[in-house]
């Protein structure tokens, strides 16, 4: 079914490289392993085609991902928090938009008008819940794949099939990349495609203990430190089956812990037996990062629309607590998250 769907969405696709030549890539915020990765192996696609390709990351892509960067990539990427006049003039110039690894343009927060505005042609390419297809010209988006980067592999590679276009070594990596850290290397979503995707890309030559040696074995040592004081002390969980840590400011600096220093961090309560479902909070500027993470059976992306204006996957989502607004202060996180956590996992 879904190879279906994707083979005529990959003519479609065509048809619309065709007639462009300037090209932009746009992800989420906080772009993680698969906005990147994603991003990077279909600019590296668009490149093989002749295309020229700029790819816009709405903020800094953390430490921890940047070693996917080769030093000639760099020079094509742009922040758009940090380049804004750059980036503004390369969406002018391009005649396509490809947004990956989101489902509305919200989910770009300050680039969002431009992105809304923009009389560009827009493609699609997402695996989340509840996609805006309405925005696009051709949408591609599948909720049972593991991640952006699988998707735009099996996407591009029908067409490279045809022989438009080619998968150069980045690319691969870029894309090996991202299905690892989406599906937190292979244990979560991984289906008989994903499994095919990695083997072919093993066949291409991809190093994989190169990629799984940057991803995992690179953290400063603030990383664990953190995350043994927040499994000592600051773990909560509730009758109901809940789990959830708050990490505050002031730790985050005393740990020195940069944006992907607390990658995963969400997903360990989960071990417990009793945890449904596990809830990581970050205080950020006049917020909090919310991650949700939970079992089969209870809904992530339910929970993050309801309490925290966000989303995601069924398993796997996030959103925002605002503070003051959602809650008065940081210091009211704990309460309100015991408030929600038993108001809805009783339902
Ligand atoms: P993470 O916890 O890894 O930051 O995010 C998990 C999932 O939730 C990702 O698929 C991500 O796209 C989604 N997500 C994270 N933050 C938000 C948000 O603020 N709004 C929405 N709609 N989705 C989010
Ligand atoms: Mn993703």
């Amino acid at each position: 079914m879904m190879k279906t769907r994707l083979t005529e969405k990959a003519a479609c696709l065509r048809r619309i490289m065709d007639n462009c030549h300037k090209i932009v890539t746009v992800t989420h915020t906080h772009p993680d392993g698969d906005a990147i990765g994603s991003s990077i192996g279909t600019a590296c696609w668009c490149e093989s085609l002749g295309k020229e390709v700029t790819c816009i990351f709405p903020d800094p892509v953390p430490d921890t991902i940047s070693f996917i960067f080769r030093p000639e990539r760099q020079a094509k990427c742009l922040t758009f928090s940090k380049q804004r006049a750059q980036a503004e003039k390369a969406l002018e110039e391009c005649d396509l938009i490809i947004a990956l690894d989101f489902s509305e343009f919200s989910r770009t927060e300050e680039m969002a008008p431009i992105l809304k505005a923009s009389p560009k042609r827009k493609v699609q390419i997402d695996h989340h819940l509840n996609p805006a297809a309405e925005d696009f010209d051709l949408s591609v988006s599948e909720i049972n794949i593991s991640s952006a980067s699988e998707l735009s592999y099996q996407l591009l590679k029908i067409l490279v099939g045809e022989g438009y276009g080619s998968f150069s070594m980045e690319a691969c990596e870029a894309f090996m990349t991202g299905m690892t850290t989406d599906t937190n290397n292979f244990a979560n979503s991984t289906l008989p495609s994903t499994l095919e995707m990695a083997s072919e890309l093993l066949e291409a030559g991809v190093n994989r203990d190169k990629i799984i040696d940057n991803l995992y074995w690179h953290y400063a040592e603030g990383r664990l430190r953190a995350l043994g004081l927040l499994l000592k002390d600051k773990m909560t969980i509730t009758p109901e089956g809940a789990a959830y840590m708050v990490l505050r400011d002031a730790e985050v600096k005393h740990f020195n812990l940069g944006d992907g220093d607390t990658e995963g961090f969400v997903n360990i309560p989960l071990a417990i037996e009793k945890v449904r479902m596990s809830i990581f909070l970050k205080e950020a500027d006049g917020h909090f990062r919310v991650s949700i993470r939970s079992k089969k059976g209870t809904s992530a992306s339910i929970f993050a629309n309801k309490y925290f204006h966000g989303g995601g996957h069924e398993n796997a989502s996030g959103g925002k607590l605002h503070f003051p607004g959602d809650i008065p202060s940081p210091d009211e996180a704990e309460a309100f998250l015991a408030k929600v956590t038993e108001e809805y996992l009783s339902e």
